[in-house]
């Protein structure tokens, strides 16, 4: 994982599903935002010492990415609390900002710009900074997220191959669980998967290359 120039990441592995959860701090001005605020929110709470919470975006509505959401939201009232529309019905609070596709959030001079993801679930987002590109549970090392069902495999695959693979290659995927990857990477794995005949069937936990 490269670290960007303008960010100061810390990544945190919360909960039982081994959650990420990305605490952005910009150096010049102290103020920090949370990707996932997972679980564990002591944990997430010593991360951001000594800077100034803002945000708190959730990816989706997967219950595994919000455990500490109502904590730390209690604890810092005045950060803002950001996900997609589709997906705040399930959040243990209401947003108060609703994702857009396009939208830029600001972490004080850095700016997160929001990919509408859909296809893990209806409202999934991913959220790009620099050299960085957080996907929660949309695209991994080796596959695409968890899908229900062969459409919302293919509207994952949309959402990933439309928007995500435009990127610079040299882009850091940083997930929802796990380690990272790259575009590049990305790209060459999807790229065999591309190649082959699928099953109209496909969907679940698919993985490039055995696909
Ligand atoms: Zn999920
Ligand atoms: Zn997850």
């Amino acid at each position: 994982m490269q670290p960007s120039n303008l960010i100061r990441l810390i990544k945190l592995e919360v909960g039982e599903y081994s959650n990420n959860c990305y605490v952005l701090i910009d150096p010049s001005t102290n103020i920090s935002a949370i990707i996932d605020a997972a679980a564990d929110p002591d944990a997430i709470m010593e991360a951001l010492e000594g800077t100034s919470l803002a945000l708190i975006v959730t990816t989706h509505r997967h219950q595994d990415h919000w455990g500490a959401l109502e904590r730390i939201k209690n604890q810092f009232p005045d950060a803002s609390v950001a996900a997609h529309s589709k997906d705040a019905a399930s959040l243990p609070l209401t947003p108060d900002i609703f994702l857009e596709h396009g939208d830029t959030l600001q972490v004080g001079s850095i700016p997160l710009r929001v990919i509408f993801t859909p296809g893990h679930t209806e409202g999934s987002i991913c959220l790009v900074s620099g050299s960085l590109l957080f996907t929660g549970d949309t695209l991994f090392p080796g596959g695409p997220g968890h899908s229900d069902s062969p459409e919302s495999l293919k509207t994952e695959i949309n959402s990933i191959v439309t928007h995500l693979y435009k990127l610079d290659p040299d882009i850091d995927v940083l997930p929802g669980h796990g380690v990272a990857t790259t575009i590049f990477e990305s790209k060459l794995e999807y790229a065999k998967f591309a190649s082959k005949e699928h099953d109209e069937d496909l969907h679940g936990d698919v993985v490039w290359s055995k696909s």
